[in-house]
């Protein structure tokens, strides 16, 4: 069973915060708790509420389940973020489908970059999706969900399975844009085809 999903929206250089104490607190609101470390951060709530509430419903329209409460956590600085997700710089927030929980870097580096629904949207969305899927069609579906388009081009003619390979471990964060520019095409085509979204 594949545990995570990552987000592969990129951000464009390595983050070196420095290393302090963290005081977390929890949020609630019915069907999430949110826990931020950061006073920048916590300005951001309202509308990180306000987003997950409408991705819920828009789940729900596309015929998916999502968990009944999803665990929502804003670290401080990227090495909080790496020592939870074990993620590298380049990737912005991960999605743990056993935990119902979602782990993101800085909601001012989000923000700074217009990404903030498009991240929250795009993880929701893996929390909520069909655990057996391929991770081209998860991460594609999720980019539609989410309204983001590739930021890079597609690698041409790759193979189904070496795109798994690539999704599952990249090597660098331009062969992760464009594997995921990649995976948005096979999902498009793939919906296309079936008249419907998710
Ligand atoms: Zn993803």
């Amino acid at each position: 069973m594949k545990a995570y999903w990552v987000s592969l929206i990129l951000i464009s250089w390595p983050l070196a915060p420095p290393v302090q104490a963290q005081t977390w607190q929890a949020y609630q609101s019915p069907g999430f708790t949110v826990q931020t470390a950061s006073k920048a951060d916590a300005r951001y709530l309202a509308r990180l509420f306000q987003t997950l509430e409408r991705a819920r419903k828009d789940l729900k329209e596309w015929g998916l389940q999502p968990p009944d409460r999803v665990w929502v956590v804003v670290h401080p600085n990227l090495e909080s973020y790496r020592k939870a997700t074990a993620q590298p710089w380049f990737v912005l927030a991960q999605a743990n489908r056993p935990q119902h929980r979602m782990d993101l870097q800085r909601l001012s580096v989000v923000v700074e970059r217009g990404q903030l629904e498009a991240v929250l949207r795009h993880e929701y969305f893996h929390l909520a999706q069909p655990e057996d899927w391929p991770s081209w069609l998860a991460e594609g579906s999720a980019m539609i969900f989410a309204g983001q388009k590739p930021t890079a081009k597609a690698l041409p003619g790759i193979s189904a399975a070496r795109l798994e390979e690539i999704l599952a471990n990249p090597p660098n964060s331009q062969t992760l844009a464009r594997a995921m520019a990649a995976a948005y095409d096979r999902a498009r085509a793939y919906w296309k085809k079936r008249g419907r979204a998710p």
